[in-house]
């Protein structure tokens, strides 16, 4: 049996964790934060939207990985722990320009997924907003993640699957088969997986340098109140609106190089300002408002795979961890049971950022 210690309890190490235990690992996840995240809690993976959105304007080389990921999702919530916190309504797309709305149909058509363009009738019915908004578009592949109920339902599962659980536990040295604690405790492994977000220290950098390339990108994003609930995410060029579970939040923003999770109502006002003029009136914001900090790489996708030292990556999701966890969970399971790697798994590796 293989011995895997995962580090991080975000989305991405709780799915590997739950992942690996499934394929027969015996599995540790340290985190040095509480069991139970709230937004407040410093963790991406809480404060984020949730929203699963495989499909973008533009191509790029990892889409068809991101597709992947979304239909593990859907394959996935049947029976789940967590199956009540995910829905997959579709989203509206709103784009300036027929031109801008007619290269995100063509991109989606070659991907094989339908954008089918509505009229301003057709807009309302969708989202339930009275705003006659023109070049919207709906896509039926996507959904969105209550992150606090999935998160509960992860940590449900890998408890019930045996994984062996440590908050409040830092990890403060690594190598490939081993971890150090905070208090001293040495576990050995097969495998190490690192699944930081954008919180590895100076030391836990030192055993996989491609860490150091991952920036801290701090989001906010802010509760809002609407008459009807909202089906589809609706997402225009500077913010969106997604229905979760229990609320609907409007989001967000990015800044670079920021640790701190203050909330700065100029932003949030700002946010509902872009909102109010595509969509008048139909948003209220609430007092609940809230930021987290996103794990950006150089190139907005996630590295996953051995590092050059030898300890396998789960970093870097930047803005779509939520939409990449299963598929990097699949990738990392496939890494530690020594299994074959697709070629559109291998191009996510961790070396791209290795040689400056
Ligand atoms: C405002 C906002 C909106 C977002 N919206 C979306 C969205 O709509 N869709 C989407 O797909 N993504 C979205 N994201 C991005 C997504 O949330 C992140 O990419 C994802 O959560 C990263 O998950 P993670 O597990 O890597 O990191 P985190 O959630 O930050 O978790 C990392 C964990 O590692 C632990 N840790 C770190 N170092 C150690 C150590 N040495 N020892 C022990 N534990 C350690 C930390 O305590 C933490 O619990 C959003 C993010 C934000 C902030």
């Amino acid at each position: 049996m293989k011995d895997v210690i995962v580090v991080g309890g975000g989305v991405i190490g709780l799915f590997c964790a739950v992942r690996l235990r499934k394929g027969g690992a015996r599995v540790w996840l340290l985190d040095s934060g509480p069991e139970h995240p709230t937004y407040y809690t410093p963790i991406a993976s809480a404060a984020a939207a949730g929203m699963l959105a495989p499909i973008a304007e533009a191509p790029s080389v990892h889409e068809m990985v991101a597709l992947e990921s979304f239909a593990l999702w859907r394959s996935m919530q049947a029976g789940s722990e967590w199956a009540d916190g995910v829905r997959f309504d579709g989203a509206v797309i709103v784009r300036p320009t027929q031109s801008d709305a007619a290269a995100f149909a063509a991109n989606a058509a070659r991907l094989g997924h339908k954008a089918a363009h509505l009229s301003g009738g057709e807009f309302r019915k969708r989202t339930g907003f009275r705003a006659k908004v023109d070049q919207a578009l709906f896509v039926e592949a996507e959904g969105t993640a209550d992150p606090l109920r999935v998160l509960t339902g992860l940590a449900m599962q890998a408890h019930a699957l045996g994984v062996l659980r440590a908050y409040d536990t830092d990890a403060s040295e690594v190598t490939a088969t081993s971890v150090t604690t905070h208090d001293g405790r040495v576990l050995e492994a097969d495998a190490v997986v690192l699944a930081p977000g954008a919180w590895a220290s100076e030391k836990v950098m030192s055993a996989a340098p491609a860490l150091k390339r991952i920036r801290p990108g701090k989001g906010m994003v802010a509760a809002v109140e609407i008459e009807r609930p909202l089906g589809p995410n609706v997402r225009a060029g500077d913010f969106y609106v997604a229905q979760r579970r229990d609320d609907v939040v409007l989001g967000s923003t990015l800044e670079f190089d920021r640790f701190d999770r203050k909330v700065d109502r100029t932003k949030i006002a700002e946010l509902h300002a872009a909102a109010e003029r595509l969509l008048p009136g139909d948003l209220r914001l609430t007092d609940q408002a809230w930021a987290g900090i996103r794990p950006m790489s150089p190139d907005g996708w996630p590295m996953i795979g051995p590092s050059a030292e030898g300890v396998l990556l789960a970093a870097g999701h930047s803005r779509d961890g939520w939409l990449m966890a299963p598929i990097t969970a699949e990738i990392i399971t496939a890494y530690v049971f020594g299994n074959e790697i697709p070629a559109t798994w291998a191009a996510l590796s961790p070396e791209r950022f290795e040689h400056p």
